[in-house]
């Protein structure tokens, strides 16, 4: 035999109990009738809490006594035939006016005892059980309405009642017993004491009436029936990305639950644990699927951690003094206060002076737990022992949970890097004796933060989300975009990742989007529902949305993004960038950005600020970290100049050459720009940088291409006009390469730490001899590669490229 427990959201809605009496028709079908356990309605305990509330305080209950009414009746309605409709209407009408009675009375008294709570919020499961019994009985004729105030005994802990074991298992047997013939359907949560007073079993305790029932008839299975695909990584309310977990130990499943994974109630494992009856949890509305088995067995996996658990509140008292030191018991009698006054405490940590002693409760205790340790330790206080307990507010637990923890090292230094990274404060660490879990304290502002950071570095295999933020919608923003689109499912299936783009700005408008920009159509939404742009307010958004994972990518040539990045750094956002600007204006700038990411262990990429998607700042960086050394670098990094001189041969004149590649989008909207060497020395300077060399820009000897004339023409039709005059002069040097078999290559290079840009004359020998197109070439001579350099060649410039280098960058984000 079988125990079958509905939750709230299997009773709560006519879906969910068709559902509910069709899984309930099968289990008959296939040989014996279950015993069904039942909550109450999703949401109506909670609303009775209220009622009880606003009685206490005196105030009016009318409008929830309305919705009460109308939540139960709705069912009756839709569900019963008209001659059944009455009676149980009926009944239900006798249950709301004696809730209405308690009430009015608790609003006469203004105040609402423990025992009277109680009472009131049983109403919940009687409503429920009643009319789905009734339900029910249409189909099943044997259905009978038990309540669970007659069998489950327990002390008169109003609110969390321990049961009394020996005494339930003996009338929930003989009471089974004698109605073998019936199909049981018993309220959970609610039980009484030995005065026939009602009692409840604790929040979620309708999961718990279903194992005390279970394990009283030593039945067959649990089955938890309740709105989600069973216990989960994590709550899939916080991570999207939550999977189900197929099975579990029952020491799992507690501590999983006991940090705050509700999907069922932590004492339930213990019943169920002690008869060895596995605890099947299912989805109501999606039946078919397996869900969760927990059993003796279920440790067994190769994950890791199983899943990740939060409390979204609680707070936390601090105790520290000189007093706490070398007093044995002082920890015992702390927390045999806490207990004895039904303070149940979340974690505890100890420093290992015993000097101070962390512990978290739920809030509402705290004020109590505050007022007990004044009154026990108040010797200790007046002698300056102990300081006065603080309460502190705002905070939750993340715990981390699985049985291979203790046999795998490097459990806890994943889960601290991926909070690190992320700017997650650790406020306390425990580790429970079992080494099943590892908690820590965190701000309540960071939670849903943390929980998907963690759940990615755990799950890594299992899809990394990154949520980027794209500045910049020109050719290599628009270019990326696309190439992200085209990529998605690739990326996904072969490499696990997941690139959501949250915020996208350009110059005019700023779009952001939790789910994801839509890509198909990101210029649309952009132009038709974007706000004006305002850089301030797209990172400050950015900020507050505190997503995990977080990338910021500068797709600008503009200083603008510049003054932001040591800020963006500093929140924990990771950044991609094919600005130059940043890492060429002052050393002092770029070794900042490099030290601020560093300190809060996030990554800035900056491959395409030298040669596109060439790998030549990664392959420099490498290198470096690897332990070799520089010892010369020469470099083709100007594209431009490259296709300019590549294309002046025969009989064409520079003046033309110039204007062709201007025409072809290979210059910047004045080539001068790009022939006076700025844009090429920017990329050596950065190399220098990296290779170790404190450069600043003036560093950097630039011989100029350019005829004076040239460069000081006021626009760019002069320049044209005086580059046409200085033609002479650039056949000249042509020929003379021509005639003597050579090609002229702007050549940066850097040697001993000086760097310099030359237009020099090549022969054949030369590796930089055949280059074509638009390609960039860098050889690295280093101690290693001293006999042959280390020569990377290719196409460095083009949106096509670039924007393939920052998506390089981009899905490289945190995985060195
Ligand atoms: P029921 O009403 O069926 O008893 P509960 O509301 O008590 O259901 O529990 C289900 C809820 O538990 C889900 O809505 C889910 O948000 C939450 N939950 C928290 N942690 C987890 C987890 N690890 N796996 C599944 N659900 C979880
Ligand atoms: N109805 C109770 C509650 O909401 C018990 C339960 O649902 O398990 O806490
Ligand atoms: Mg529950």
């Amino acid at each position: 035999m079988k125990v079958l427990k509905f939750g709230g959201t299997s009773v709560g809605s006519s879906e969910g109990i068709l559902n509910l009496l069709s899984i309930i028709r099968q289990e008959i079908q296939s040989g014996e009738k279950p015993v069904v356990v039942l909550s109450a309605m999703s949401g109506i305990t909670n609303l009775l809490l209220k009622m009880t509330q606003d009685a206490a305080a005196g105030e009016d209950y009318e409008a929830s006594m309305a919705k009460l009414k109308e939540r139960h009746s709705a069912i009756v309605t839709e569900m019963l035939p008209n001659q059944l409709q009455e009676p149980v209407q009926a009944q239900l009408e006798e249950y709301f006016s004696e809730v209405d009675q308690l009430l009015s009375a608790i609003r006469s008294l203004k105040e609402c005892t423990p025992r009277a709570h109680d009472l009131v919020i049983s109403y919940g499961e009687k409503c429920s059980t009643l009319l789905i019994s009734k339900i029910a009985s249409q189909f099943f004729p044997e259905a009978l309405f038990v309540e669970s105030s007659d069998l489950i005994k327990t002390d008169s802990n109003f609110g969390n009642a321990r049961v009394d074991t020996e005494l339930t298992d003996q009338l929930v047997s003989t009471f089974y017993h004698s109605h073998k013939d019936k199909l049981l359907f018993i309220t959970g949560f609610v039980a009484s004491d030995m005065q026939r007073q009602i009692t409840t079993l604790g929040r979620g305790g309708s999961d718990y009436t279903a194992a005390i029932v279970g394990a009283a008839l030593n039945c067959q299975e649990i089955q938890i029936w309740t709105g989600v695909n069973g216990m989960m990584t994590a709550d899939p309310k916080w991570v999207k990305k939550a999977f189900t977990l197929s099975d579990l130990s029952y020491n799992e499943a507690m501590e999983m639950s006991f940090f705050g994974a509700k999907v069922i109630y932590p004492p339930t494992m213990i019943p169920a644990f002690l008869k060895k009856i596995p605890i099947i949890i299912k989805n109501t509305l999606n039946p078919e699927l397996a869900g969760t088995v927990i059993s003796h067995s279920g440790g067994t996996s190769d994950l890791p951690i199983k899943g990740i658990s939060s409390i979204n509140k609680i707070s936390v008292i601090n105790l520290q003094g000189s007093g706490m030191v070398g007093r044995a018991g002082f920890s015992g009698k702390l927390f045999s206060l806490l207990a004895h006054e039904q303070i149940s405490v979340i974690m505890i940590t100890q420093s290992s002076s015993e000097h101070s002693i962390t512990f978290a409760i739920k809030p509402e205790d705290a004020p109590r737990a505050k007022k007990l340790i004044e009154r026990e330790f108040e010797l200790e206080l007046q002698a300056e022992k102990l300081e006065k307990p603080e309460i502190e507010e705002g905070l939750s637990v993340l715990a981390i949970v699985g049985e291979n923890m203790k046999q795998t090292p490097g459990i806890s230094g994943k889960l601290f890097s991926a909070l690190g990274r992320n700017g997650v404060n650790v406020r306390a660490i425990a580790q429970g004796s079992s080494e099943h879990n590892i908690s820590v304290i965190i701000s309540q502002q960071d939670l849903a933060k943390a929980l998907n950071a963690v759940h990615d570095a755990f799950f890594t295999d299992l899809k990394k989300t990154l949520n980027v933020f794209c500045l910049g919608t020109g050719n290599i923003g628009k270019t990326l975009f696309r190439q992200l689109l085209d990529h998605r499912e690739f990326l996904q299936k072969h490499n696990g990742i997941q690139v959501k783009v949250i915020g996208v700005s350009n110059s005019r408008k700023m779009l952001f989007d939790l789910d994801g920009i839509t890509l198909e159509s990101w210029q649309q939404q952009l132009n038709e529902q974007g706000k004006p742009a305002d850089l301030g307010l797209f990172i400050s958004e950015m900020q507050s949305l505190n997503l995990p994972n977080c990338v910021f990518v500068d797709n600008t040539a503009s200083p603008k993004p510049i003054t932001y990045y040591e800020e963006i750094f500093s929140s924990n956002v990771s950044i991609v960038t094919s600005n130059k600007i940043g890492n060429s204006s002052s050393y002092s700038q770029y070794r900042l950005f490099k030290d601020t990411a560093h300190t809060h262990g996030v990554d800035f990429f900056y491959e395409t600020n030298v040669g596109a998607g060439l790998p030549i700042v990664r392959t420099l960086q490498d290198l470096m970290m690897s332990g070799d050394r520089v010892l010369k670098i020469e470099a083709v990094l100007s594209g431009t100049i490259s296709f300019i001189f590549n294309h002046f041969k025969g009989d064409v004149t520079f003046h033309d050459v110039v204007k062709m590649a201007q025409e072809k989008g290979y210059t910047e909207p004045d080539p001068r720009d790009d022939l006076n060497g700025t844009d090429f020395m920017r990329k050596m300077l950065i190399l220098a940088r990296d290779a170790g060399y404190a450069l600043e820009a003036g560093d950097v000897q630039i011989e100029n291409i350019l005829p004076e004339s040239c460069m000081h023409a006021q626009s760019v039709p002069e320049f044209y006009e005086e580059l046409q005059k200085a033609d002479d002069y650039f056949n000249k040097l042509k020929e003379q390469a021509e005639e003597s078999g050579r090609a002229l290559r702007f050549i940066g290079k850097l040697e001993d730490g000086k760097a310099e840009i030359t237009l020099q004359m090549v022969d054949e020998s030369h590796p930089f001899f055949v280059l074509s197109g638009s390609d960039n070439i860098i050889s690295f001579t280093t101690e290693r590669y001293k006999e042959r350099p280390l020569v990377v060649k290719g196409p460095g410039a083009g949106a096509e490229v670039t924007a393939a280098g920052v998506f390089a960058d981009i899905v490289n984000v945190g995985t060195h």
